[in-house]
């Protein structure tokens, strides 16, 4: 389960919506304590796939991934997963969004259908299948 304020996920729905039609991504830091995740902020992070493939899929490179690891250990804080788009399709996670996951997070889909927010979904990896996951409001 993921508690978020309603804010953060209008923000993170907004941030959807200004970059399709390509896929927005960022990382969602917070607090995890026992398998429950409290969203605190988000932060945008570029879409490490260039043009042509960006609006299909995202990546978010190791460098970033260090980088905000290094800042949620700063802070005393974890990253709790992670926030993508789905322009013009379903807020389900793709073949590829599986393979690149990992059992920890949260992944928060938002659909993005010709420009108009769809559902926002949040998922989670359980022996390698996503199943979604309750989103709390705080
Ligand atoms: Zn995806």
């Amino acid at each position: 389960m993921i508690y978020i304020s309603e804010n953060l996920l209008k923000e993170i729905e907004s941030n959807a919506e200004r970059k399709y039609p390509n896929e927005c991504c960022g990382i969602i830091f917070g607090k995890t304590e026992n398998d429950i995740k409290n969203a605190m902020f988000t932060k945008e992070i570029n879409n490490s796939f260039g043009e042509g493939e960006e609006y299909h899929r995202f990546l978010i490179n190791a460098e970033d991934m260090m980088k905000s690891e290094l800042y949620a250990r700063e802070k005393g804080i974890d990253i709790v997963g992670f926030y993508h788009s789905h322009p013009d399709a379903q807020a389900v996670p793709s073949e590829y969004d599986r393979v690149h996951a990992m059992p920890i997070y949260s992944y928060i889909i938002t659909s993005v259908i010709k420009g108009k927010i769809g559902r926002t979904k949040s998922y989670e990896l359980h022996d390698n299948k996503f199943m979604e996951e309750e989103i709390d409001f705080i």
